[in-house]
């Protein structure tokens, strides 16, 4: 079969793609149903909100806080609101929707068992040819890795538990390297429903159901939560980067298939939808016949090098934060609690732009002024 743009793999990168597009194109899934398994937790920022161009009835709640634990010491950041929880699952399901209104085709229960850089693409159910292909894949990687897209790794385990539980807080917590090696844990509450969300992340998969009792047994004693029974477990591999190569030949990567991810929090819906938006434009003329598929990847490889930028330099930030379990970022952060900065240094920083936020106002003397504060106190504290 011959097709104009295939798109491999139906998950949010290749839904949100898809939905932005003027049909004559496919979406090969290999599962039966869209959004399964489950893995993500779907806190995004308001601005990733306002990308989305999404119903509020997608959102399962808002936070306006979220409590940064360092032993028995709390940093909160603030925002208006600073953060949203998504039904991820409805959300795909959503965007299944937009696709398939826009004529865009949507093949389940059809696995890419191989690929190659002039377009062809072997399925379980025959051969397509194509004359552009998006690679959505997810965090697999099987093709990325194949064709040389990506080729190194820091990836975390993330395991999650929806909790029916007590909940006596409103905001968002989060633990850097405690119940989890080299990231955080993390407790997010969904008051409305009696209902949370928590989760681990490390290396070692046999460590996290260990992390993961640990860390409610915690919540439970440091009374934020009670009387939590599990309702499901669910989880994957979270991507921290580095972002991988775009393209090459008829194939560009696209999410967790390039390592397109903030690496501090692994969080991929935002950098996706900005990639989806600056693609699809070029996609829709592609589809008219304005321009042909080597013009796609010049254009769009051309409008997304700031993000790739940023998401480049975030890696290296995280790296060092994060490093002999969160030593860094531990001492940044009691530096922020003793000087009493944490306010004035997180407030002007964007839940999904953190490391764009942090670039903007580090060429502010004030904030100069705090962090050459912050360093000196964790140098005399050595
Ligand atoms: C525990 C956890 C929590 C997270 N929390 C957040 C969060 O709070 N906020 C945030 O922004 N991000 C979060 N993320 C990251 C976010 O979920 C991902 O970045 C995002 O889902 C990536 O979308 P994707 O479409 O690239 O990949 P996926 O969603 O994995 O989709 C890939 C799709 O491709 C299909 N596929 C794979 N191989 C084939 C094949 N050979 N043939 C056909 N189909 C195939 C799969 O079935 C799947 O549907 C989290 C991730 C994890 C693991």
């Amino acid at each position: 079969m011959n097709e104009k743009l295939i798109i491999v793999g139906g998950g949010f990168s290749g839904l949100f793609l898809g939905s932005l597009l003027r049909g004559n194109a496919i979406i090969l899934e290999e599962h039966s149903r869209i959004g399964f398994p489950e893995h993500c937790a779907g806190i995004i920022s308001p601005l990733t909100f306002k990308l989305l161009n999404i119903p509020s009835s997608l959102i399962e709640s808002k936070f306006y806080y979220m409590n940064i634990h360092i032993g028995d010491s709390t940093i909160t950041w603030s925002g208006e609101p600073l953060a949203l929880k998504l039904d991820r699952v409805n959300l795909e399901s959503y965007l299944l929707d937009r696709c398939l209104k826009n004529g865009v085709d949507v093949k389940f229960k059809t696995r890419v068992l191989d690929l190659n850089e002039n377009g062809a693409v072997v399925t379980d159910r025959g051969l397509f040819r194509s004359g552009l292909v998006i690679l959505a894949e997810g965090s697999k990687r099987t093709f990325s890795r194949k064709i040389g897209l990506v080729k190194h790794c820091k990836d975390i385990i993330g395991l999650q538990a929806r909790l029916k539980c007590k909940v006596y807080t409103e905001a968002i917590h989060v633990f850097p390297c405690t119940y989890s090696e080299n990231f955080f844990s993390w407790l997010i509450p969904i008051k409305e429903v009696g209902e949370a969300v928590v989760g681990v992340g490390g290396r070692r998969k046999s460590h996290l159901k260990m992390y993961l009792k640990g860390l409610i047994k915690n919540l439970e004693r440091i009374k934020l939560i009670d009387q939590s029974k599990i309702i499901r477990l669910f989880g994957g591999i979270i991507i921290r980067g580095p972002v991988g190569k775009l393209s090459k030949g008829r194939i560009l990567g696209i999410g967790d298939a390039v390592q397109m991810s903030k690496p501090i929090s692994g969080g991929g819906l935002y950098p996706i939808a900005v990639a989806s938006k600056l693609l699809a434009d070029k996609l829709n003329l592609y589809l008219d016949n304005r321009l042909n598929w080597f013009e796609v990847l010049n254009k769009y490889e051309t409008d997304i090098k700031s993000l790739i930028k940023s998401l480049k330099y975030s890696h290296i930030l995280s790296e060092f934060l994060f490093k002999y379990n969160c030593k860094f970022l531990r001492k940044i952060l009691e530096g922020m609690i003793k000087l009493n900065l944490s306010h004035d240094i997180l407030g002007k920083i964007d839940y999904d732009e953190h490391f764009i936020s942090l670039i903007r106002e580090s060429l502010n003397l004030k904030y100069q002024l705090n962090m050459a504060g912050i360093m000196v106190l964790s140098l005399l504290k050595r």
